[in-house]
């Protein structure tokens, strides 16, 4: 073999050149092995520490790399810098995944998919966190954790229970729109790239002149809308549990990029207090009748990660990550996000987490956060402090985010006032009645029956009837009906 053949000689993490990758170090053939071998100690020690605490929620996840491209003016409402001019174009990653399921979890359960994007602005990154679905399950983020532990596992015996998510969900009922969508086939996208992100929340623009306005983001994907059927994700979950994963990498590593269109609503800031829905709910869209959507550019991801670990399993995404010209709005869930993500990223990641270079920014950072576990980012003679009297980095005010004024009020633990046309099954009904076709109808009431008929007690079934009465009396029937004749199956 020439030189330029050879592999290179395996070393230590310090660079040391080893003697062996096969053999302990030994007294004798059959020996104790000595403590002192450092090398094999030390591989030991390592591979124990390989994994990083998995997310508590969203564990499983994809990735890809590529960028936004600006197609329409958007300066009438945003100064954003990246969103400024047509044909500009932002680095960006992607992080796709499943919510409830671990790790090792099949791709194609039926479950909300996580929609989670960082842009590298030269404004810092921008992250927008959100999932194929338009609405969440809650409105308030003191229900979160519950809400996950119903999705999760009983403390006993480690197992998931329908019986658990019926009873959170009928308890819930603002729940209702999330489950419609959940339960329909779009609960088992195809892919990854057949399907739509939305930031679900209500996000705030503000242009040049200081204007507000209140907007939402619907990323509509351009291969088309795909939904596996309840038994097609099944036997898919057991025949490529990666599937998801697999097609992802597959399309891109063949040179078919996906692409996802970004459309906006936008609401003018005014029109808030008086919309027939409250804006800022997560349960509720805002209808395309209402606030027709706005083409303004276009997502393409055409990189894969070349090491999974580092890029999609220590990607941190985070709602507070939000640039100049971008704020938020008065979503109760927003507002609890904007802690959680970052503060799970400390604890799961380290407190630099953001020097890593998936999460890095690619513009220059004057913070003055210093030190702390893994840090490689130091300040040189730069001042520590702020204020400081020699030439340290010295806030902008101009770069405030856009607000929202509210008025005098109690401190006190509140739902959200109703607006006019406000209450929790409405558009969940609309869904069912107005956009389903009729086979949409008939495979939402089959996998809500096939997943209510699995484990769940007869008082809670009886709630998940009434649940889907409410939110239409012919889709409550067929549920009754269903669960009726799985009941007698049962039985006979
Ligand atoms: P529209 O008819 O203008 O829009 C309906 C929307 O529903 C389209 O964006 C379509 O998305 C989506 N859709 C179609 N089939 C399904 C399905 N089986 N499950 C979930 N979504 C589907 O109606 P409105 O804007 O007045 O909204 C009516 C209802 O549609 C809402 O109550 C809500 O449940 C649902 N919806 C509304 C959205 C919105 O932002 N207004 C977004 C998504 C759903 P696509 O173009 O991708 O097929």
């Amino acid at each position: 073999m020439t030189d330029d053949l050879r592999p290179p000689t395996t070393t230590t993490d310090s660079g040391i050149p080893v003697a062996s990758d096969e053999h302990s170090l030994t007294v004798g053939p059959g020996g104790p092995t000595v403590l002192h071998d450092a090398y094999v100690v030390q591989k030991m020690q390592h591979f124990n520490r390989e994994r990083v605490p998995e997310r508590v929620v969203h564990a499983k996840g994809s990735g890809a790399h590529g960028y936004f491209e600006v197609t329409e003016d958007v300066s009438q409402w945003t100064s954003a810098s990246f969103l400024s001019g047509v044909g500009k174009r932002t680095p960006m990653f992607a992080r796709f995944s499943t919510v409830a399921g671990e790790l090792g979890s099949p791709d194609t359960v039926r479950d909300p998919r996580g929609f989670a994007l960082k842009f590298y602005t030269e404004q810092g990154n921008y992250d927008l966190v959100g999932n194929n679905t338009p609405v969440f399950f809650i409105r308030d983020a003191s229900k979160f954790s519950d809400f996950i532990h119903s999705q999760k596992r009983l403390p006993d015996t480690g197992i998931r229970s329908n019986d658990m998510q019926w009873d959170f969900w009928t308890l819930s009922p603002e729940s209702a729109h999330q489950v419609t969508i959940l339960m329909s086939d779009r609960g088992t996208p195809r892919t990854l790239r057949h399907m739509n992100g939305y930031s679900s929340h209500t996000y705030s623009w503000m242009n040049a002149a200081g204007e507000r306005f209140w907007v939402k983001y619907h990323w509509k994907t351009v291969q088309g809308i795909e939904n596996f059927t309840l038994a097609e994700a099944d036997a898919m979950a057991g025949e490529d549990p990666d599937f998801h994963r697999r097609d992802l990498w597959g399309a891109i590593a063949a040179g078919d990029a996906p692409e996802w269109r970004l459309e906006m609503q936008v609401m003018p800031f005014e029109e808030a207090a008086d919309y027939r829905f409250n804006p800022f709910d997560l349960t509720k869209v805002w209808p395309h009748s209402d606030y027709p959507p706005i083409t303004i550019g276009r997502m393409v991801l055409d990189r894969n990660p070349e090491n999974h670990f580092a890029e999609v399993e220590q990607a941190g995404f985070a709602p507070s990550n939000l640039v100049p010209g971008i704020g938020l709005s008065p979503d109760k869930m927003l507002m609890g996000r904007i802690f959680s993500y970052h503060d799970t990223h400390l604890h799961r990641i380290g407190a630099n987490y953001e020097q890593l270079p998936v999460n890095a920014p690619k513009c220059p950072v004057h913070s003055y956060n210093k030190d702390a576990a893994m840090t490689y980012r130091h300040a040189g003679a730069q001042p520590i402090y702020a204020p400081n009297s020699y030439g340290g980095p010295k806030a902008d005010p101009s770069k405030e985010l856009p607000t929202w004024s509210v008025e005098a009020a109690e401190m006190g633990r509140y739902a959200y006032e109703n607006h006019r046309d406000d209450d929790d099954f409405i558009q969940a009904g609309t869904l069912y009645r107005y956009v389903m076709k009729d086979a949409d109808r008939e495979h939402l009431a089959t996998n809500i029956v096939a997943h209510a008929s699995d484990g769940v007690t007869a008082v809670v079934q009886e709630r998940v009837i009434r649940y889907w009465t409410n939110v239409d009396p012919d889709l409550g029937a067929r549920v009754a009906a269903g669960l009726n004749r799985a009941q007698m199956a049962k039985a006979a």
